[in-house]
């Protein structure tokens, strides 16, 4: 399989040559705010849509604000920026890609110059047949400490621990608690559950990141094409133990099934219904298989503008 090069300040490189000096805030500190998309292709139209594009820029610039970073980059720049690394690695494929903005500058002040790298990845599901999770004993860092509503790259430390125990403890992902003991989110992926017959998920200000499928399905997808509103509220523990369903949502993950908590299983312990209609409608909307959600849809090959 050819390997994917991978843009940078303007370079295709190959992945050896996208190196960052080791004095930068960027290695040291991980001084970084990234982005993570999808762009699904579509055989019939020979084009890449990128999934709530727009979207991501926004919540892009959000993190590089929050984090102080000098912003270089129009959006029109990034999606320039998007359109080269998917046309110059002549992708024609569903694509993942990482947006990544650092600071090259040395030391706890530096604020820029700002660079940025686009790195395209292949990345399939991560499970239909559903996870096992586990409560993890690492509380998510609190929006006090860190704005954990943003991506920067040094939050994933704390989900990179959790995963890593949960890993070692024989589960497939942990779920995170917040530091007042309230359901959080996953390591990169919002919580939803089903808890008698409602959709409930954890309020944006339960310390976890502003996902953008968590406001697609809030916004859209649950209300309009499955009929349910979701319940925005905080979740306690033992709440996921009986609950009838649960899944992950994200860019990467897309709807991600979990089958049992500490061992509980969830329901009948095998995917939900209602998981299972959510994850066909999100499909269909990503793959412009549903055509009331075009808008959404950034086709990157043929000359538009976001
Ligand atoms: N929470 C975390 C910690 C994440 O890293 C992600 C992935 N970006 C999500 C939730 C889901 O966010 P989105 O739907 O915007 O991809």
């Amino acid at each position: 399989m050819k390997e994917l090069k991978i843009w940078m300040n303007g370079r295709l490189v190959p992945n050896e040559e996208a190196v960052l000096p080791v004095n930068s805030a960027a290695v040291f500190y991980a001084t970084n705010v990234f982005e993570g998309l999808r762009a699904y292709w579509n055989p019939a139209d020979e084009e890449l849509y990128c999934f709530r594009l727009e979207e991501h820029f926004g919540r892009f610039r959000e993190s590089m604000k929050m984090m102080r970073f000098t912003i270089p980059y129009s959006d029109e720049d990034l999606f320039q920026a998007v359109r080269e690394v998917l046309a110059g690695n002549e992708v024609r494929e569903d694509i993942h890609m990482h947006l990544v903005a650092y600071v090259l500058g040395a030391g706890m002040e530096a604020t820029g110059p700002t660079g940025l790298y686009i790195n395209p990845r292949r990345r399939g599901r991560l499970s239909n047949a559903g996870l096992r999770c586990c409560v993890s004993s690492w509380a998510r860092t609190s929006d006090n400490a860190i704005p954990i509503r943003l991506k920067c790259g040094a939050n994933y430390q704390n989900g990179r621990l959790a995963l890593l125990q949960a890993k070692a403890d024989g589960y497939d992902a942990p779920i995170f608690l917040n530091q007042r003991g309230e359901v959080a989110e996953g390591t990169g992926a919002s919580f939803f559950m089903v808890r008698k017959g409602q959709i409930v998920t954890p309020p944006v200000t339960s310390d976890i990141l502003e996902s953008i499928t968590r406001a697609t399905l809030i916004e859209e997808i649950c209300p309009n094409i499955l009929g349910m509103e979701v319940v925005e509220r905080d979740i306690a523990r033992t709440e996921l133990y009986v609950a009838e369903e649960a899944f992950f949502c994200g860019s990467g993950y897309e709807i991600t099934p979990i089958v049992s908590v500490d061992r509980f299983p969830l329901g009948d312990g095998a995917v939900g219904p209602i998981t299972e209609r959510l994850l066909h409608a999100y499909m269909d909307i990503v793959r412009g298989e549903d055509k009331r959600y075009q808008s959404w849809r950034t086709p990157t090959y043929s000359a538009v503008t976001v």
